[in-house]
């Protein structure tokens, strides 16, 4: 359960449902609580130091989203929705969020959520065929859940559309509340995974592999269409043993039913260097995951893996994924 240290809501928002439940919980709590003008600009949070962003990680910002356009897309689903929430609690060493938000990637959530339902509602009833909406692409529904309980709320709206499916990639495992709700197939959750030591040295703030596995193999018992998503593969010292031990693991560990169904997802890490100059000053000691050596520059700001030693690498995880899961297939990998 995410315990914010302190509340900023956008004036207005408490006018919503949903508002006014976060506010009295959070007032019951004691929490302090200011009031802002816009959640996209709050001075007092701008203009803290880079220092400051672990404290700013246990902030909560309660908002009213503006723009609810959805985005065309051609990887993960046929829709990106700009939906409930945006940034994170955890630190993740590589988030892409700090390259967006910088030092305030905390957790926002927003209170329209009816709005951005009209939005997706209008498009569903466009479509020609089934689609795929993207709902996760900017916060960790799971983690938000446990703040706003719209994942719930998001699941039991999708299964009562004719041709839209939700989907959503997590790297938390508290998803025991959407086990009994009457999803009827329409939504697919990717279980995000990293190899143990990465997720305790560079994912910090996120559920542990083992239980990342465990939320997969429960969600998959409760009749969800359930994928693994390997993102970001991240070449560290030593990252072949790591990443075919964590194989071994999930083929050992996973349901048997689920791993004849499996698909998988893999990407590889882009660095963006807001991250560099954050950790420098927040976390010091955090692991450089920026290797100059094998990566090059990416467009503004970023680094990725050099062309020979990606393709080197995408060969030895599509030769794992083969080997040790002949019924699994893969969406795709980039
Ligand atoms: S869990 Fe996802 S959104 Fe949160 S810090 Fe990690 S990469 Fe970023």
């Amino acid at each position: 359960m995410f315990n914010p240290t302190a509340v900023y809501m956008e004036k207005g928002a408490e006018e919503y449902y949903l508002g006014k439940l976060l506010l009295d919980r959070y007032r019951q709590m004691d929490k302090p609580i200011i009031t802002v003008d816009d959640h996209n600009k709050i001075p007092q949070l701008r203009n803290l130091p880079d220092r400051d962003f672990i404290k700013l990680k246990r902030y909560l910002i309660i908002g009213i989203r503006k723009s609810v356009r959805l985005v065309k897309n051609e990887r993960s689903a046929d829709w990106i929705v700009p939906f409930t929430s945006s940034g994170c609690s955890a630190y993740c060493l590589y988030c892409y969020l700090n390259c967006t938000f910088f030092k305030n990637s905390y957790l926002r959530v927003f209170v329209n959520r009816e709005d951005i339902w009209k939005s997706i509602a209008r498009k569903h009833e466009r479509l020609d065929e089934e689609a795929l909406f993207e709902i996760g692409s900017n916060s960790d529904m799971v983690l938000e859940d446990c703040v706003t309980g719209n994942l719930q709320w998001a699941i039991e709206k999708f299964a009562g559309l004719r041709k839209g499916r939700a989907t959503f990639a997590t790297k938390f495992a508290g998803v025991d509340k959407l086990l009994s709700l009457d999803h009827r197939g329409k939504t697919q959750a990717r279980i995000s995974v990293n190899p143990a030591d990465i997720v305790k040295r560079v994912e910090i703030g996120t559920s542990s592999l083992e239980e990342r596995v465990k939320a997969a193999n429960k969600l998959y018992h409760s009749g969800y269409k359930v994928g693994i998503n390997i993102a970001p593969v991240i070449l560290v010292e030593d990252w072949e043993k790591k990443y075919s031990d964590m194989f071994d693991y999930l083929e050992s560990s996973l349901a048997r039913g689920l791993k004849k169904k499996l698909f998988f997802e893999v990407i590889f890490m882009t660095y963006g260097l807001a991250n560099e100059k954050i950790l420098a000053e927040a976390m010091p000691n955090a692991v450089n995951l920026l290797d100059r050596n094998i990566m090059k520059p990416k467009g503004r700001g970023k680094y990725c893996y050099k062309k020979e030693v990606k393709l080197g690498a995408e060969k030895i995880i599509k030769d794992e994924i083969k080997h040790k899961f002949p019924g699994a297939s893969i969406s795709y990998i980039c």
